[in-house]
């Protein structure tokens, strides 16, 4: 089926833009997996809970436990709409970035004392690599192979050859959309004595996610990626290493006690979620995670694959125009799409669809410098990528103006500077 029409309906579809020569067009935002619209529903959501506003966890008041019920019935929403298992925990984070920072405090010293070393992928956003690589085991950085099964052999490879807390891997790489098979992934890693932790922020907003189908231990993901807004992610999974890792953040909220020089810490979650929670950002995620749970079984998926296919076939269709790939034979990818138009620059290719078709779409190293550079990208690349609320009309939009920019090139001259263009 054409899925012209939206899977979901998101605010701001009909946001008008001006263009260079004085003309508006409505904006077809095509990068959607750098902050997704939030969905209606969610815009609903936000509406009727905020008179409800008031402290959580510490107030009597009626308001108050109004919004402590909303804050952990959130939570559970969310755990519950990626698989959480009866051990597991859901930390309310900022974004994904937080909740990677915050395992990457939590993982555990080996049986020899040493401190718990983490393996990573080369493919990974800077999120799953820096945290890792700061973090006191430090990280061991696997170079991804042409195929599939290399890189897993390679994996495999690395941890026969040193002890592993934690293999830390993506679950839809927000360069190319693509991942390694997680069945496979957990398998390795288990069979070799570590855990598995998903950068779920390209996944989770794209595919249905489960902890307890996948065996994955840890997953992470951010609100305004899943069609809520700024300032609410979540870090989901075992409880042991949360209960007992390092407090996140130092203060109220997350301690049994506190005495002048010593402090009793709680266990997560609280104990990683010091100050005045996010309660309108979780409830909003949560509603985001019910709408996308309501969606009829492989809705998503459908519409998500008939837009790839169009973007990637229309891609493939003009001249000078490359998709970047991670791997060779990588299957199922998420509709993200990286591309470059061979001898210009993606700044300049961004700029114009923006300045003359107000398209959006992101160009740059989208945070993963070692795949660009492995790739042979330095220079960067366009992405575009699609989400519930994109329609066909948009994407047949981005190929036409790519087309005529191959063709004519853009009409004006653009100045570019910090991803900002002007005349
Ligand atoms: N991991 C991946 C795969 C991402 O795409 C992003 C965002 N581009 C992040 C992590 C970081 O997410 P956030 O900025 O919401 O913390």
């Amino acid at each position: 089926s054409r899925p012209a029409a939206p899977c979901l309906p998101v605010v701001g579809s009909d946001t008008r833009v001006p263009l260079v020569d004085g003309r508006t067009v409505t904006y077809a935002n095509l990068d959607c997996a750098a902050s997704a619209p939030a969905l209606r529903a969610v815009a609903d959501r936000v509406a009727e809970v905020l008179p409800l506003y008031a402290s959580v966890h510490r107030g009597a008041g009626y308001l108050s436990q109004v919004s402590t019920a909303l804050y952990e019935a959130s939570r559970r929403t969310i755990g519950g709409f990626v698989g959480a298992r009866e051990e597991d925990v859901t930390i309310i984070t900022r974004n994904t970035t937080d909740s990677l920072n915050l395992l990457a405090g939590c993982v555990p010293t080996g049986p020899d004392g040493e401190p718990g070393r983490v393996l990573v992928l080369d493919v990974e956003h800077h999120a799953n690599l820096l945290p890792w690589q700061r973090s006191d085991g430090g990280a061991t950085v696997v170079v991804g192979r042409e195929s599939v099964a290399a890189t897993l052999d390679a994996l495999r490879t690395e941890l026969a050859a040193a002890p592993h807390a934690l293999v830390a891997i993506t679950g839809a790489s927000n360069v190319t959309g693509e991942s390694l098979p997680l069945a496979d992934v957990v398998r390795i890693a288990h069979d070799a004595g570590a855990r598995v932790a998903v950068d779920g922020a390209q996944l989770v907003p794209h595919r249905p996610f489960s902890l307890a189908a996948t065996g994955v231990d840890y997953v992470s993901f951010s609100g305004h990626k899943t069609y809520a807004p700024f300032g609410a992610g979540a870090l989901v999974g075992r409880r042991d290493w949360l209960d007992v890792g390092r407090p996140y953040l130092a203060g109220g909220g997350a301690v049994r006690q506190v005495g002048i020089d010593d402090v009793a810490w709680a266990p997560a979650p609280a104990r990683h979620e010091a100050g005045s929670p996010n309660v309108v950002g979780a409830v909003a995620l949560a509603a985001a995670c019910d709408a996308l749970a309501a969606l009829p079984d492989g809705a998503l998926e459908r519409h998500e694959a008939v837009l790839r296919e169009r973007l990637v076939t229309g891609l493939e269709g003009v001249p000078g125009v490359e998709i970047v790939r991670a791997w060779a034979d990588s299957v199922d990818p998420v509709a993200v799409v990286t591309f470059s138009v061979v001898g210009h620059d993606p700044g300049l290719v961004a700029a114009y669809l923006s300045a003359e078709h107000g398209i959006g779409v992101r160009d740059g190293r989208f945070c993963a410098h070692p795949l660009l550079a492995r790739l042979g990208y330095d220079a960067g690349a366009v992405r575009a990528s699609v989400g519930v609320g994109t329609t066909l009309d948009e994407v047949d939009r981005l190929v036409g103006a790519l087309a005529a920019y191959v063709a004519h090139g853009p009409t004006a001259r653009y100045e570019v500077v910090d991803g900002c263009w002007s005349v």
